[in-house]
């Protein structure tokens, strides 16, 4: 306790799938956190409609998911693996298939409906001890006694030596700590929604790049898909306005009717899609994971799975510096963090809008590039390379993300 105000050994201002995973993780190795988050995700019914919002969920973020203990009750309800990828391009005979048994593995990942993710850990966070949360945003912090001030839009105030900013892609922490962003529109909108097809999914992830940008359908448990078609804007307004049949008709074409026709059975959401990567992923006493540092194209279903990689690599570094006897808000200590997570975001942005920029032309000559490309990839060593990465396997990846424990810290975290 640092004068009046009360402490925590950590504050995380967003309790979204990936503060609260990286809040569970640290408090099962024995770190006390804040958790700030104005609104928790509740429970889902059984019986609700399918979310609109549904990830493709690596195994290595399965693994982590396990490693804090919520993946037995997340798995329980309506998730749906995925063991088989393919790909095409409408625009050459460019394909790749993926197999979750070429590769040595059960699944390729798991379709999972964001709200099951972010309902079982913030449940967890409930009976985890050491864990603390609160339902007011962030609203601003100071620096006092050697660390940072923080009061939250109650009026209510907490001292902390680290501040973890996971508050999403407009994030708080990462703007008022003055960390620039760029940001690379990408003139698309994502429209989702959950569709009931003809031919049966076959708990494959489908993908056709189109020159409008590339649609996905992922497999969902009752045999439904949850679809993410990506738009450029103006053609995104105009399958919006589409009659119920006009857009079903277009849908089963736009996938080339590989699953038969195509019925919506849900309403339409759109997101606008833009690359985002804050210039630094840590600053004075504090640190930024999952969409407060970078949001990527959804196109390879990476966003949530480099953030959870984020919470974990976080949740590693700070266990262990606490262990050598250091600070964790020390510039050391988070540099550590940040070299080892940018480089890998950068590297999958990059190649996130180097697909979209080659798929999304119909220049002739990026058309056969990109069948060549994928050609290549599919006949060649780059094959296995690719799926690994999808499927999120690396001996770079942090311990929660290999199936590895942290050894709890013994003693009191003040
Ligand atoms: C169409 C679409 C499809 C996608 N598909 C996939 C996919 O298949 N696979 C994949 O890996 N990723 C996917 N993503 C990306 C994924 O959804 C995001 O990366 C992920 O939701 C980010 O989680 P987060 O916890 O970092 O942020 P968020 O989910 O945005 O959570 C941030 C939290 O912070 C809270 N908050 C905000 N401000 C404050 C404040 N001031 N104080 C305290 N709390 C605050 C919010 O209430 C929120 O709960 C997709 C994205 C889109 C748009």
């Amino acid at each position: 306790m640092k004068g009046k105000q009360a402490s925590a050994p950590v504050v995380i201002a967003g309790g979204g799938m990936v503060g609260s995973a990286l809040a569970l993780s640290l408090a099962r190795a024995g770190v006390p956190v804040c958790v700030l988050e104005p609104r928790p995700a509740q429970p889902l019914p059984d019986d609700a409609p399918y979310e609109l919002r549904c990830s493709a969920i690596s195994p290595a973020s399965i693994r982590l998911l396990q490693a804090v203990g919520v993946w037995d009750s997340i798995r329980q309800q309506r998730v749906s693996p995925y063991r088989h990828m393919r790909v095409w391009d409408s625009e050459s005979p460019a394909r790749l298939a993926f197999s979750a048994a070429e590769m040595g593995l059960g699944e390729l990942g798991w379709i999972i409906e964001n709200r099951r993710i972010q309902s079982a850990l913030w449940q967890a966070l409930g009976f985890c001890p050491g864990v603390e949360t609160r339902q007011s945003p962030l609203a601003q912090w100071e620096n006092r006694d050697g660390g940072l001030l923080v009061t939250l839009e109650d009026g209510s105030q907490l001292w902390t030596p680290l501040l973890v900013g996971a508050d999403g892609r407009q994030s708080r922490v990462r703007e008022q700590a003055g960390i620039p962003l760029r940001v690379h529109p990408y003139a698309q909108q994502a429209l989702v929604a959950v569709v009931e097809t003809e031919k049966p999914h076959e708990h494959t992830a489908w993908q056709r790049f189109l020159p409008t940008g590339p649609l996905a359908f992922l497999p969902l448990a009752d045999g439904s898909s949850s679809i993410v078609w990506s738009l450029d804007d103006a053609e995104a307004e105009n399958v919006r306005a589409l009659e119920e049949a006009d857009f079903n008709a277009a849908l089963t074409a736009a996938l080339d009717a590989r699953l038969g026709r195509c019925r919506r059975i849900s309403p339409l959401a759109a997101f606008p899609l833009q690359m985002q990567r804050a210039g630094a992923f840590i600053g004075p006493r504090l640190a930024l994971v999952g969409d407060a540092a970078h949001v990527v194209h959804p196109l390879a279903g990476q966003g949530v799975n480099l953030g959870f990689l984020d919470a974990a690599a976080l949740a590693e570094v700070l266990v262990e510096a606490l262990r050598r006897g250091e600070d964790m808000g020390d510039a050391r200590v988070l540099n550590r963090y940040q070299r080892w997570r940018k480089a890998d975001t950068l590297i999958t942005q990059e190649f996130m809008t180097v697909l979209q920029r080659l798929f999304g032309s119909r220049h002739p000559l990026l058309a056969g590039l990109r069948g060549a490309g994928m050609q290549l990839v599919d006949k060649t060593v780059l094959k296995k390379a690719f799926a690994w990465h999808v499927a999120g396997q690396s001996d770079d990846h942090p311990r929660l993300c290999r199936g590895q424990a942290l050894e709890p810290l013994r003693g009191q975290v003040a």
